[in-house]
């Protein structure tokens, strides 16, 4: 028999605000212990909390670009459970009334846009954070309890663990474009939950669910949605039953384990939070906020992908970061033949600023200049390979293209009288294969166009060698 695998996504991100979602305390992440808490984020006696406008605006923002339904109502309820990192015994969450529901996602799956559906998008506050030391006792850092927390939950649309890594990397980059967080997963900005069901192909209702809580990385995703799937498939087979549990993915022996058996809704024991007003949204606020996002990732992918010309994979790499797809679409603007851009970007560019680790942040070439450096290729000033020394310099100096030609003496060589000197000098140093390629070695001619390029380090009119070589060649002989 065959199964398959269904998969639904569950995850937090922290958002992006300056202060925690119900108090003025600091967000910052990496401070010492407890010094960003108030007795609002604590939970002591007697404190109100009030709802930070930034989140809801961030979670409508998410939740537009999901194609959500935004409510104009909604509100917070107290989800109750007791763990030691959260200080009131219940987090503030949202229980029947999110505030938004029923979007999509669309992913890329071997160059088709599948969409997968999006249940809610609501918000919550996080927790804090256990802290396990070296004498042997524990802590608790309070710092992270109360940030705000958009937890998105997917229906469940993805059938393997590459449609989940796909969705994954798709929901980041989203997110990423919307400013709404920093997605780190190291810092723990961004947490997934994978729910994965094993059932025959072709049918049966969806299962007990299995949920894999505690994943740190995408690649962490991929390989514990592999391990469930032959786990469940393997215990389907000798006839056994998969169980409904929360089980925990470790890295180092690549498997999953039990964590503890699933507790229902109804466990939390829900209840309207008191303390907060409903969240009240007119559809005039929504719209305006609508008009506010920016052209999405895929979107972007799309149109370079018809309107450029561009392959799925490169688009694909430009879209990935928002900079990087600013930056090579100012260069495609300035200066049109975007297969060219993309190339350079790409190619010298990106590699240059993985070698020495810069961001666009602090990146020195301009759009404008790299263009110009292209344009400087175009008009015979320099030569391709030459360009690439143009760039590196441009890279390291912000200077200007034609300052570093000058600057440097790296002018093309397409005077006629002067590259035929050179290559009779090359000719003569290389008489075997001269006398090759008169006697029918047709490949020895690039060897010594190599030759003529060398001498005049780069700098030699591609196009003019190859032809005052063959000139010299074939009617040079005796
Ligand atoms: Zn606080």
């Amino acid at each position: 028999m065959d199964y398959e695998v269904v998969i639904g996504m569950e995850v937090h991100v922290e958002l992006k605000t300056e202060s925690k979602a119900f108090c003025g305390c600091s967000t910052a992440f990496g401070a010492a212990p407890n010094t960003h808490v108030c007795p609002v984020c604590l939970g002591l006696p007697g404190v109100l909390p009030v709802l930070n406008r930034k989140a809801v605006e961030h979670a409508v923002r998410v939740g537009l670009a999901l194609g959500c339904e935004i409510s104009a109502f909604s509100k917070f309820d107290r989800k109750n459970y007791f763990y030691p990192d959260m200080p009131k015994n219940y987090q503030i969450s949202q229980y029947d009334k999110p505030l938004t529901s029923t979007g999509r996602l669309p992913i890329l799956v071997d160059g088709a846009i599948r969409e997968i559906r999006i249940r809610r998008a609501h918000l919550e506050e996080d927790a804090g954070k256990l802290l396990h030391l070296d004498d042997g006792t524990t802590g608790v850092d309070f710092n992270r309890a109360g940030v705000p927390l958009l937890e998105i939950v997917s229906e469940p649309d993805l059938h393997s663990a590459d449609e989940a890594v796909e969705y994954l990397l798709r929901l980041k980059t989203l997110l990423e474009y919307l400013g709404v967080s920093d997605c780190n997963m190291e810092e723990g900005s961004m947490r997934c939950e994978a729910n994965v069901d094993v059932r025959p192909t072709g049918g049966g209702p969806i299962g007990d669910i299995v949920e894999i809580k505690n994943v740190a990385s995408i690649t962490g995703v991929k390989r514990a949605i592999e391990f469930e799937f032959e786990r469940q498939r393997d215990l389907l087979e000798m006839g056994g039953t998969v169980k409904r549990e929360t089980r925990r993915w470790n890295p180092d022996s690549a498997r999953t384990t039990v964590m503890r058996t699933k507790e229902l809704a109804h466990d939390y024991r829900y209840f309207p939070e008191p303390d907060l007003v409903p969240v009240v949204l007119d559809r005039e606020t929504i719209e305006r906020m609508r008009e506010t996002l920016p052209e999405l990732p895929l979107a972007r992918q799309l149109r370079y992908m018809n309107e450029h010309g561009l392959s799925e994979y490169d688009s694909g790499v430009l879209t990935a970061q928002q900079a990087a797809a600013d930056f090579y679409e100012s260069c495609a603007r300035l200066y049109g033949q975007p297969k060219v851009v993309c190339n350079w970007v790409m190619g010298e560019l990106f590699r240059l600023m993985k070698e020495r680790r810069v961001g666009f942040d602090t990146l020195q070439v301009t759009p404008t200049a790299l263009v110009d450096m292209l344009k400087l290729i175009d008009n015979g000033t320099i030569s391709g390979t030459i360009g690439k020394t143009v760039i590196e310099a441009m890279f390291a100096t912000g200077l200007p293209p034609d300052r570093i030609v000058v600057d440097r003496g790296l002018m093309q060589i397409s005077d006629t009288a002067e590259l035929e000197k050179t290559i009779t000098a090359v000719l003569e140093a290389n008489s075997k294969p001269v006398a090759d390629y008169r006697g029918g070695n047709e490949k020895t001619f690039g060897f010594l166009v190599g030759q003529v390029m060398r001498a005049t380090k780069g700098k030699a009119n591609p196009k003019l060698v190859n032809e005052l070589l063959r000139k010299a060649l074939d009617t040079g002989g005796e």
